[in-house]
């Protein structure tokens, strides 16, 4: 089988530090691949670096049988290869409904001055405001949004471009219980519907339920890669988790 994402010996050095040092793994086509490891470990630099936001020191990324090292995010957004921040990044002046439809490739300036927004993409962005309940706030601007909303406006938006690898940065960080199961079905949703997923997340029993294989990272190394069950027993991870 042909790795849909393979990361090759990458590095990112920040100052003094060794964001990510070294670090190699594969993601299946068809998984939900988790990337966990401690603060600081370098999950989002791995994440900046492979959807085009930094470029790495050194390293290859090869996405969909292509090398894509240096390629810009907005082309890689294209091509079927999208994120979302660990810090929700939705346009505050934008409303729900706009939100969506700039991710579909529309700039601010059409957006706000014209009303020559293509069928197709309102009709999408109609349909994802439905399927993720937002229909009630599509004309809302998005910073009157709850902060769970706003990350599921993130995730909607990231659909808009029909990607096949879909990377979420801790998708479930400060929202609650009940935006974690929604966020949780979604997901599930997306990925029976043929979409694949790189996840960083801290809820392990999140990750537990959703995701196989498993790739921990500690101080910018890949330290572990396996199946669920392995991860939680094997001494190398604990002792990154416990800082011994
Ligand atoms: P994680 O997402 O696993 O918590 P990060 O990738 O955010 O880790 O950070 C890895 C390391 O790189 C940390 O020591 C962090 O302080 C450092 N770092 C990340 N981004 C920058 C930056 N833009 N400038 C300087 N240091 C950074
Ligand atoms: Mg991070």
């Amino acid at each position: 089988m042909t790795a849909l994402l393979e990361v090759t010996d990458m590095t990112k050095v920040f100052g003094g530090v060794r964001a990510v040092d070294g670090c190699s793994f594969t993601v299946e086509p068809h998984t939900v691949t988790a990337l966990i490891g401690p603060n600081g470990s370098g999950k989002t630099t791995l994440f900046n670096m492979v959807t085009g936001y930094l470029g790495p020191d050194s390293g290859r990324v090869r996405f969909a049988g292509q090398d894509v090292t240096g390629v810009d995010a907005g082309t890689l957004y294209r091509r079927g290869l999208s994120r979302t921040f660990q810090q929700a990044r939705v346009i505050p002046q934008l409303s729900v409904l706009e939100n969506l439809v700039a991710a579909g490739g529309y700039s601010w300036r059409q957006l706000l001055t014209t009303r020559r927004v293509g069928r197709a993409d309102r009709d999408r962005a109609g349909q994802l405001l439905e399927e993720f309940r937002l229909s009630h706030v599509a004309d809302l601007l998005a910073s009157e949004l709850s902060y769970g909303q706003r990350k599921l406006l993130e995730f909607a938006a990231v659909l808009m471009s029909d990607p096949t690898l879909v990377l979420l940065d801790e998708p479930t960080a400060g929202v609650n219980p009940v935006m974690i199961d929604t966020m949780e079905r979604h997901i599930r949703e997306r990925h029976e519907a043929g979409i694949t997923f790189l996840i960083v997340e801290h809820d392990m029993s999140f990750v537990m339920r959703l995701c196989d294989p498993v790739i921990v990272l500690d101080q910018g190394k890949r330290i572990f890669s396996g199946v669920p069950s392995e991860v939680q027993a094997n001494a190398l991870v604990l002792d990154a988790y416990l800082g011994s």
